[in-house]
């Protein structure tokens, strides 16, 4: 018998039906209408439970978060590509990127700061750009471009029209950058994620749900 289906948390709401979410983590959020009773959603979950199993199966094989430990040789993300890790002595200062990372031995044991800083760079003046390009071709003007620390967020619109960006996004492939780009600045426009902010979305960019499904399935690659 497949383990038991956990539920992670009941919305209720003035909804008319019951929709099943399985979450990144393989649970289950439940949302209801007010008065369904638990037997009823417990007996739908019973019902439901092949499908469950099978998304679950889905989201366990999606990518994991990498953890690093900052070894020789191991691969760093940058823009969709990979990059080996390899510590130099030629008296370079800064980080370099060839078809490796190349980093200065001298930069032990602080690497993973060294290495976070350089990504912060990189994504301020790729991102940055990327902004510009699409801010000129939208007519849409954010206040400010910010990149901030943060570790799901990829993108976020302040009410003052200013633009977030993680620095983690610059691990992805570009086309993917691009589309929280975009994403976030239609959201200049429109706050909300109604049928109307996606339209906009989908004018400036017609492909764009493969783009979100790309971030949706591989955003564990991107945490760090
Ligand atoms: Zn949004």
């Amino acid at each position: 018998m497949p383990p038991a289906i956990r539920i992670e948390k009941i919305v209720r709401s003035r909804r008319r039906s019951i929709a099943i979410e399985v979450t990144p983590q393989a649970t289950l959020i439940v949302r209801a209408p007010h008065r369904v009773s638990q037997a009823h959603i417990d007996t739908l979950i019973r019902e439901k439970s092949a499908w469950i199993h099978k998304k679950f199966d889905e989201v366990k094989q999606r990518p994991q978060a990498i953890v690093h430990q900052y070894g020789e040789g191991e691969i760093f993300w940058f823009l969709g590509r990979q990059y080996p890790l390899h510590y130099v002595d030629d008296g370079r200062t800064t980080i370099g990127r060839t078809d490796r990372l190349l980093v200065p031995r001298a930069f032990q044991p602080e690497v993973r700061h060294h290495i976070r800083r350089w990504y912060r760079q990189e994504a301020v003046s790729e991102i940055g750009s990327r902004c510009m390009y699409f801010s000129m071709m939208t007519g849409y003007s954010p206040a400010s471009v910010r990149i901030s620390d943060a570790k799901q967020r990829w993108g976020s619109c302040t009410s003052r029209g200013g633009l977030n960006f993680s620095w983690r996004l610059i691990q992805a492939p570009l086309e993917i950058v691009d589309y929280v780009i975009v994403h976030e600045l239609v959201h200049l426009r429109q706050m909300d994620h109604s049928p109307k902010f996606w339209k906009k979305v989908e004018e400036l960019m017609p492909d764009y749900a493969r783009r979100r499904k790309w971030l949706r399935e591989n955003e564990r690659l991107l945490r760090m």
